[in-house]
């Protein structure tokens, strides 16, 4: 909005000059009443309270025991290392991994693995995560207010 006295383009003031009620900058501003100032404040609010959600999430989890029970059951079926994983199609190593217990499969494989040797290698837990809002910040023009007052 520009200057009713001097046409600056900042004119943010509500001011009386003269008997009339005038939007003028700063500096115009300084030659009659000022009725409206504009002024910037922030207000937080606060959000950061923690919310409970109320679906709990099924969380899949390869059971703790895997690795001995995986190599139990490929014993069962009389197949070495290598002939499981060729079955698999997965590497030789990477089964050996799993069977000492050095590496969790990825629940796709797990799958595959309580499929073919007929084990449960997957435990469904219920979790109930709690979320926490980050605080929001919001700025707003005092003078929009003060107007109805
Ligand atoms: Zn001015």
């Amino acid at each position: 909005m520009n200057c009713e006295m001097c046409g600056a383009d900042d004119a943010e003031y509500k001011t009386i000059i003269e008997g009339t009620e005038l939007t003028v900058c700063s500096k115009c501003s300084k030659h009659g009443k000022v009725l409206h100032k504009p002024q910037m404040i922030i207000r937080k609010k606060e959000f950061a309270r923690f919310k409970k959600e109320e679906k709990p999430e099924i969380i899949e989890k390869i059971i703790s025991e895997y690795g001995t029970k995986i190599r139990k059951a490929r014993t069962k079926k009389k197949m070495t290392q290598e002939e499981f994983a060729q079955k698999l199609s997965i590497k030789e190593s990477l089964l050996n991994k799993i069977e000492n217990s050095a590496l969790k499969p990825s629940i796709p494989l797990a799958q595959k693995l309580e499929k073919v040797l007929k084990i449960r290698l997957i435990e469904e837990i219920e979790e109930t995560k709690l979320k926490i809002k980050k605080s929001e910040t919001e700025a707003v023009t005092v003078g929009d207010l003060i107007d109805f007052e």
